[in-house]
Parts: structure tokens; sequence; C-alpha cells
């Protein structure tokens, strides 16, 4: 400790930051580091617009006493994307001079909150900008929370009756509501409702494609996909409509080939195979008036304008223009009216607008070094077959070296085993062992060829960053499908990051770990973090959280839901932005109860037993009453670690 107070940390220009952290890359112009080192928000993508320093909303939080970690919804950031993806389309419609209009939804799916779903409805409304449902529970918020009768409303999912029933509700209000055929059978379901309720259906079918999606959900496309009818029971349907008197229900034509399609060139043979049966359904009587391309539109999160899973090769206005253009020159080519263009994009609409902060708690060595290994009598000879390596290590025999040591460290696990070697022993060859791999991790920076077992030595012995919440609540396609996601910490990006580290969660799950960071390359398994320092909090940011993870985060270890903050831009104050809203995260007795449990009867349980004490005199009265209320106010509050 002295010597850091000694030292002063080592400035650091915003450019060498950008350059660990890629803030330019993924950020998409909402993000970047300000004078005094601090991430911040730029809501309107505008460098001299006002700009939300994170450093001061969290400050904000403390002094309100809501706790982290928290979820930070940037609502600026949600409208000005609601905006971008609309007028993106307006522009290169009008520039390719096509004759249809775009009119996209948002799938709700990708973030039902109401809080989210509202404001982009309330920012979509001057594009009568639709949403899009796939489950009764979804129609259920969709009907109430988008009333303007010029958006569309798309239904997706497997239906039954109640769901068809709701969609012919909004139908009966004057809502463009359009179910969607994912499955033959429900064609004769929504023919025989319409008639009972005697309401004209709008009706879209949904193609099975041939193009795959690229990246991680390429297999929602496809031949084999789950949903979606083949061109022969589209035929069929089609005719099924004529011969029934529905024909004119027919509006939509619909394709989805999964989430984060990675490379352009699967948008343009999608949009290549989907114009085609949309003009030749066209010529066959089939009056069409929308095309609408799903969702798919992918988030570049690691910044690497790549087709890696977690990347995209191509921009906003390559993907309008392919749709827009390759559409075009289709329906001109097969003389059919240029539909509507309708686009389901949920993730890149929600992914950049929300972000958790969590701040470190702890700053874990993964090894003991301070063990004194110096030459003691009569040591067995392991011990000394380790010390000797240690000496010789160079950059020549690193690899060798590292073999022999991992040799000596199983033969003395052997030896233990036998009882051959002390305890003290057994300390000293494995403090030796750690010194070994940390004198090596050491040369590798300047070694010409790093051999292949030596690729993550240094992650064996980085230290781990404790951060207090749950990967599972939080980042759970982190876990789940190897997700990346920008992590930054929020302070201190003008001082040099002198500790590479991983980081760990605070469930009890050995899965609960953050080991693969963006790099513009590779991703790298270390990430650069700042020392800690007493009485100082250190806050890390993971970004583009907004989709999905939002709303898909599970009750592991029962930590439950994030405390909340929703903010808003004010150019006024100087502060450039104001809290609107704070929604608590889940208290211990809300996930309890959720998984069956009686909080109050578990408290009356625990105050009767703290009673028996007391009547036996172990417990004295006063101290009693303290440890029932104790208790309780542990099941009243919040789940994660306190500060
Ligand atoms: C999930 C889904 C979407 C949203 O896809 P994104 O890639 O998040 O934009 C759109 N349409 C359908 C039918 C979906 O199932």
């Amino acid at each position: 400790m002295e010597n850091d107070k000694a030292r002063p940390p080592a400035p650091w220009t915003k450019e060498e930051a950008d350059s660990v952290y890629h803030i330019s890359r993924w950020g998409d112009g909402y993000f970047d580091i300000n004078d005094e080192g601090h991430l911040c928000v730029r809501p309107h993508q505008n460098e001299n617009g006002p700009r939300i320093d994170i450093s001061e909303v969290l400050e904000e939080m403390k002094a309100q006493n809501i706790p982290l970690p928290i979820v930070v919804r940037f609502h600026d950031i949600l409208r000005s994307h609601v905006k971008v993806i609309n007028e993106t389309f307006r522009d290169v419609i009008r520039e390719a001079g096509y004759l249809g209009q775009y009119t996209g939804v948002y799938p709700i799916k990708v973030n039902q909150m109401r809080e989210v779903v509202e404001e982009i409805v309330d920012a979509g409304a001057p594009y009568n900008f639709g949403l899009e449902a796939g489950s009764k529970p979804e129609l259920l918020s969709v009907l109430a929370y988008n009333d303007n009768l010029d958006a569309l409303t798309v239904l997706n999912g497997y239906k039954d009756e109640e769901y068809l029933r709701l969609a012919l509700l909004g139908n009966k209000l004057g809502r463009k509501v359009i179910v969607v055929i994912e499955k033959f059978s429900e064609l004769h379901k929504i023919l025989k409702l319409s008639r009972e309720m005697n309401v004209e259906p709008v009706i879209g079918l949904r193609a099975k494609m041939v193009v795959k999606g690229s990246g991680k959900w390429a297999d929602s496309g496809g031949e084999k996909a789950k949903f979606g009818l083949t061109i022969a029971e589209i035929l069929t349907a089609v005719q099924i409509l004529k011969d029934e008197g529905f024909i004119n229900s027919l509006k939509l034509f619909h394709f989805h080939i999964g989430s984060q399609v990675t490379d352009i060139r699967t948008v343009k043979e999608v949009i290549r195979e989907g114009g085609r049966i949309f003009a030749k359904l066209v010529q066959l009587g089939a009056p069409l008036e929308y095309f609408d391309v799903g969702g798919g539109l992918g988030v570049d999160y690691d910044g690497s304008q790549s087709t890696s899973d977690s990347s995209m090769n191509y921009k906003l206005a390559d993907y309008a223009s392919d749709i827009v253009y390759i559409l075009k020159e289709i329906c001109d080519a097969e003389k059919v009216k240029h539909p509507n263009i309708v686009s389901e994009s949920g993730r890149a609409i929600t992914a950049r607008h929300s972000c958790v902060i969590t701040n470190v708690v702890d700053k874990i060595e993964t090894s003991f070094t301070d063990y004194k290994t110096d030459i003691v009598a009569g040591d067995h000879t392991l011990v000394q077959n380790m010390r000797d390596l240690l000496e010789t290590i160079n950059e020549e025999n690193a690899q060798e070296v590292y073999n022999d040591a991992l040799d000596f460290k199983r033969e003395c696990m052997n030896a233990f085993r036998l009882g051959i070697i002390k305890l003290e022993e057994r300390a000293r060859i494995e403090t030796l062992f750690w010194k070994i791999t940390k004198k090596i991790s050491a040369l590798l920076p300047t070694m010409e060829f790093i051999p292949e077992n030596l690729y993550d030595i240094d992650q064996g012995i980085a230290p781990q960053y404790l951060c207090n919440f749950s990967i599972f609540q939080s980042a759970p396609d982190l876990w789940a499908i190897g997700q990346l996601l920008p992590i930054v910490p929020i302070t201190r990006l003008n001082e040099k990051p002198e500790v590479l580290g991983t980081l760990v969660d605070i469930t009890c799950d050995s899965d609960g770990k953050i080991n693969k960071f963006i790099d513009i390359n590779e991703t790298r398994n270390l990430l650069p973090l700042h020392e800690l320092r007493p009485d100082e909090d250190y806050h890390i940011g993971l970004f583009l959280t907004g989709a999905y993870q939002d709303v898909m985060g599970d009750l592991h270890n029962l930590f439950g839901r994030l405390n909340e903050v929703h903010v808003f831009c004010d150019d006024e104050d100087p502060t450039d932005f104001y809290i609107e809203e704070v929604i608590r995260g889940s208290s211990s007795e809300s996930v309890l109860a959720a998984m069956q449990y009686n909080p109050e009867a578990m408290a009356y349980t625990m105050k009767k037993n703290i009673d028996r004490q007391i009547a036996q005199g172990k417990i004295m009265p006063r101290e009693g009453v303290r440890l029932v209320d104790f208790y309780e106010s542990c099941l009243k509050s919040y789940t994660y670690l306190k500060q």
C-alpha cells in the first residue's frame, strides 16, 4: 500500500482508453469518455450535445439510498434509436424512388418492460411504428398499449382459439391486427372464428426460407425451422382463402431467419428469395400489401465489424438499402406494385439503452505467493526440484519448464496421498509452482513465439474481481451462449489500468464468471482493470444489455431483479439529466415467495425459536427483540451484497 501511495497513477489519454475498451466502436456514438476520465452517455449521438456522466447518476442513486447493482435505462437512447431506424428506412426509400412505405413494428419479447414499450410507442408515433407479439400475454399488452389505428400489430407464435379471438377483438376495434399463420392448421381456425365473430381478419403468411441466418441463431431459418409454411402449404393456403372468400384478407408476407444476423450477404440472399416468392404470389392473385422481413438486424457488441457471433459486418443503412433496392429491382422486373416494408427489429432498437452497473467487492488473488520457500534442511527432493526449475526459466525453455513444473506438481500430489510429503512441503511446492507460472507469464509479452500450452497461463494466476451481481440474472446470454458484452470501468479512464483480471459474480456457481472480453481481432481472456483503493468504490458497467438480457434473467441463488433507474436527458439541468423513476429490485421475501415460501410464517417460526431461548435464559429479552427485528429486516432488504 505504501508503494502504491508513493506512485501516482500513470496518466492515460482518452485514445489509449479507447484502444483498450473500444468504446467508440461498440458505442455507436452514444457513449464517450469525458475529461475527468468518466464514461458518459451522449443520448442524441451528438458530440456537441448533452452528456450524462454515469458516475453522477451513481452518486444520485447513493444519495437516494438505492444500492447497487442497478440497471440504468437511458430512455433518450431508446427514443433516438426508434427515430434512427425509421428515418434511415425513409431516407433510403426516398433516395431509391421506392413507392411503398416503411411501417416497422417492435417485437416486445425482446424487452417487455412496460416503460420500454411505452417509450418506443411514443417515440414511434410520428412514424406509425407498431408492435409485434408472440404469445397471449404479449398480445394482451400490445392491444392495450398501442392504440394508434394507423400502426400495425403483427402476431406471431403458435396460436390457440383464445389468442385468435383476442386478435379479432383488435380488428373489431379498427386496429390493423395481422395474424401471421405460422402453422397450416391455424388457417382454418382463424377463418372459422372470423365468421363466428363476424369480423374481417387480416392475414399474413410466414414462409420457411431456404436461406438460413448467419451467426448463433441460424437455425431459426432454413427448411428445418420450427415456424413457417413451405411453398406447397402457402399455395394451398392461397387457394383455400380464395375458395372460402377470404382472399382479400391476405395482406402480409413474412419471414424471420433468426436474430443477430452477422453477415450482410445473408440479408441480400433472403430478400432475393423472399422478394421472388412475394412477387409470384401477387401474380397469382394474392392482394399482398406488406413485405415483412422479420428481425435479425444485428448489434455490434464487440465493435469488430466482423461476422463473429457478437458482431456484424454491416451498418443499419446497408441493411435498409439492401432490402429496399433488391425488393424494388425484383418488383419492377416482375411488374408488381412495391409493397410497404415491415421489419421487426427488437435487438437493434433496445440493446443500447440499458446497462448493468455493479460494484467490485473484492480482489481475489488466485495464488498465495508469500509462503516461505527458502531451503530447509531435510526437504523432500521434489521441493528442491521445483526450486531449481524456478531458477532456470528463460524465454527459450519456458514451455519445457512449465511442463516439468506440472509434472512435479502431479508427483507431489501422489507423494502427499501416500504420506511421503509433509503439509509444509506441499505448501512450498505449490507456492513455487505459482512463482514459476508468474515468471513465465511475465516473459510472454517479449517472446517471439508463444507455445500453445502457455496461451492461457496468465488466466490461471490472474486476480479475480468479485462483482456484486449475478450473471444468470443480468447477462444470461453471456453464460448460456458465450455472447460477448462490452465491459468497462465507469471511472478512472484517465488512469492506466495496471491489473489484468477476470470477473466473478456472487453466485455460488463456478459458471458465474466472465473470462472472455471484447477485442478487435480475437477476444481477450483478461480485462485491464484498476488497482482497488481503500475507501473508494470501483464500478464496472456491462453495456448493451437492453435486448433479451434485461428480461431473460433467472432466480439462480435467489438474487432476483435489480434496482432500476430511468434516466432522462435534460439540457437545462447542470448535470444534463434527471432521474424520472426508480424501480426497486427484488427483496429477499419477494424471491422467497416466488418459490412458494411464506416469509411471514418464516419470521414467526424464527421468533418462536428465539422466544424459547429467552425462556431458557440463554438470550436476554432485549437482545431477542433485536434478533427478531434483524431477521425481519433481512427479509425485507435487497438480495445483493450490501456496501
Ligand atoms: C424474436 C423475433 C424478432 C426479433 O428479432 P431481433 O433479431 O431481436 O430483431 C422478430 N420477429 C420474430 C418473429 C421473432 O421471433
